[in-house]
């Protein structure tokens, strides 16, 4: 599942190739993929065609791309879910038959393109190219929602200063990254939820944009174990967590910046170019970079939490 830096490489990516680019043509191969677009494949079609891509615009794990407001048309964005296995891939005229390593290839498409097999939607942009949603697992989805005013008035997200959002992603938090996020306000909601620090940074109604592997390795950064209460945290504690996880999360921006060209915009983060970098997460067995102690997993939910049992103790079962 792509975490905030993975989504954020794909919003730069769309940043640069396909802003002010009007949509001329849509087709949906597989109307699942537009599921949570409610008035259907149709309606999606229309409400994309002839409009102008006018910025890409991200917050924690969400992206959208707004589109122009003409006479006519409503304050509305293409919203994109990568779910487990959605790519956004940006097609151009001089593509012609390459494909890449990461990106098997199948029949011919128009314009002389190898389509990818997976190829759910594609929106034909006015200079030749396209935008391709390629989803293996489905799990993910395209939409045209319309955009409502945030509730504290700053911007939507990074990519745009407007101070508005899509309605499906008006309850999600503002990220670690968002220079309008109140850290202070963030600190007393952690310790005043009533949960394991952990389930708190995955919360997505708290603060946006971090999945399991991030907090995995910013509760061993900040040497805290994930089944630690919040209501006992010091301020100190959720704030050394949350400065971790934004610098574990800058970090693998930084080495995933350059990842994509011009021609191929790879939006997939589940193996990407950050695993080197991993201290716990996937590292079971393997010695903490720290202290050498091998690191532990745990069931979580339905995936794992790893960590250094030596850096990260347990807490003690409460008295009752
Ligand atoms: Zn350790």
């Amino acid at each position: 599942m792509p975490e905030l830096p993975e989504v954020e490489t794909v919003r730069d990516g769309l940043a640069r190739h396909v802003l002010g680019r009007t949509v001329t043509d849509v087709q949906v191969r597989r109307d699942y993929s537009v599921r949570r677009h409610e008035a259907g494949p149709v309606d999606f079609a229309a409400r994309l065609v002839g409009r102008r891509l006018e910025a890409a615009v991200r917050r924690g794990k969400f992206l959208w791309l707004v589109l122009d407001d003409g006479p006519g048309r409503g304050d509305d964005a293409l919203m994109a879910h990568l779910g487990m296995s959605g790519q956004l891939l940006v097609r151009g005229p001089a593509a012609g038959a390459a494909g890449t390593a990461a990106d098997p290839v199948a029949a011919p498409g128009p314009a002389g393109w190898v389509e990818h097999p997976h190829l759910r939607v594609r929106l034909a942009l006015d200079d030749g190219s396209a935008l391709d949603f390629v989803d293996q697992r489905t799990f993910g989805h395209l939409s045209v929602p319309d955009l409502v005013p945030t509730a504290d008035g700053a911007a939507g997200g990074h990519g745009s200063p407007r101070p508005v959002l899509p309605a499906p992603v008006a309850h999600i938090a503002r990220d670690l990254l968002d220079p309008a996020l109140d850290r202070t306000a963030l600190v007393a909601a952690v310790r005043a939820r009533r949960t394991e620090v952990k389930r708190a940074l995955l919360d997505q109604t708290l603060v946006s944009g971090v999945g399991n592997i991030y907090a995995d390795e910013a509760l061993w950064r900040a040497r805290l174990h994930g089944t630690r209460p919040t209501a006992a945290l010091r301020a100190t504690d959720v704030e050394r967590v949350l400065d971790a996880a934004a610098s574990v999360m800058t970090e693998a921006l930084a080495q995933g910046g350059t990842s994509f060209d011009a021609l191929y915009v790879n939006v997939n983060g589940a193996s990407g170019y950050f695993d080197r970098s991993l201290a716990v997460y996937g590292q079971e067995g393997r010695p903490c970079p720290r202290c050498g102690t091998p690191v532990r997993r745990d069931a979580f939910a339905n995936r794992s939490s790893y960590t250094c049992p030596r850096c990260q103790p347990r807490p003690r079962p409460r008295r009752r």
